[in-house]
């Protein structure tokens, strides 16, 4: 009788372990497990627009709902979505665009659109108005992004190809742990055409000693300090690491900046495993 009751309380004790260690399992993997993305790559899925702010005469910020306030939307970092709207005679047209927003927003995602008066996509989005729904598939894109995978990031951007730098950029400061450097040069026709650049600014302000911005503009207005005309050889010579295996030159602009900027780091000796183009 003994030997039972002792066995009993052997059998109970090693019960009530097995469920605390099944337990204890269940909530590591429930509080390290991350949420899933709401991006389909194969399917459109829509989204619906929650707020519209104008940031100039034809540029806007787009907020679109997550289904969920806790979803997140999963695009990895320096990747982009197409996003399918109709053009002004009703054709479908299809576009890639990069959110200014991360996944750790949480329940929504931003874009930042500049509209073109012939813009076919600009068009969509002009027409845009709150509580419609916009049609998103995705991840895009071969940028593969891991912390300190350089030491040094050089960003050539022009116009609305900030938005993939601005993506890259957060995506570093933000973690504590990513100590690469960051030296963006970004282009624009007029000082009003700069897009983000409050949030720039402020970055390089908070992020000194990793992060600095040099601003060229073509028609640039008086008094003016920053690069002006096209961005030079010399520019990225002054305002961009030179090349070395752990440094890499990103750009994205107008396909006409972007074949002349990729002319000017050949010469300048930055190899093809150097560059790269969103
Ligand atoms: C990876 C990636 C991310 C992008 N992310 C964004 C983003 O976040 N926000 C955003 O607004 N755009 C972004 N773009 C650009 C976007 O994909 C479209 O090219 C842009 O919205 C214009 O499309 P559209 O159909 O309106 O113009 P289109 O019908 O293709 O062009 C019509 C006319 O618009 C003018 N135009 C079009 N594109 C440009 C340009 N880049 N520079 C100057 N004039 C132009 C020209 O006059 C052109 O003839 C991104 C592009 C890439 C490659």
């Amino acid at each position: 009788m003994e030997i039972f009751q002792s066995h009993r309380v052997e059998m109970i004790s090693i019960a009530v372990a097995l469920v605390a260690i099944g337990a204890g399992t269940a909530f590591y993997f429930y509080i390290t497990k991350k949420p899933k993305g709401c991006l389909d790559p194969e399917n459109f899925k829509e989204y619906k627009l929650v707020k519209r702010t104008e940031l100039s005469h034809n540029v806007a910020k787009f907020k679109f709902a997550l289904p969920t306030p806790n979803s997140v939307l999963g695009l990895p970092i320096g990747q982009h979505m197409s996003c399918r709207g109709q053009d002004s005679v009703g054709e479908e047209v299809v576009k890639p665009y990069t959110p200014t927003t991360l996944d750790s927003d949480i329940g929504y995602f931003e874009l930042v659109i500049k509209m073109y008066p012939q813009g076919r996509m600009s068009h969509h989005f002009s027409e845009m108005r709150e509580g419609d729904y916009l049609a998103v598939k995705g991840p895009k894109g071969r940028f593969k992004y891991q912390p300190n995978q350089v030491r040094a990031f050089g960003m050539i951007a022009g116009g609305t190809g900030i938005t993939p730098m601005f993506q890259v950029t957060r995506a570093i400061l933000e973690n504590p742990d990513d100590k690469t450097k960051i030296h963006l040069i970004y282009a624009n026709v007029t000082y009003e055409d700069i897009l983000l650049k409050e949030e720039i600014d402020n970055l390089a302000i908070i992020f000194s000693n990793q992060f600095n911005v040099y601003y060229v503009l073509n028609q640039p207005p008086e008094g003016w300090e920053g690069g002006m005309g096209f961005i030079s050889k010399e520019m990225i010579q002054s305002h961009c690491p030179p090349p070395a295996l752990d440094v890499q030159i990103l750009r994205c602009g107008p396909p006409p900046m972007n074949k002349a900027m990729a002319a000017h780091l050949n010469d300048l000796g930055y190899t093809a495993q150097m560059q790269f183009q969103f």
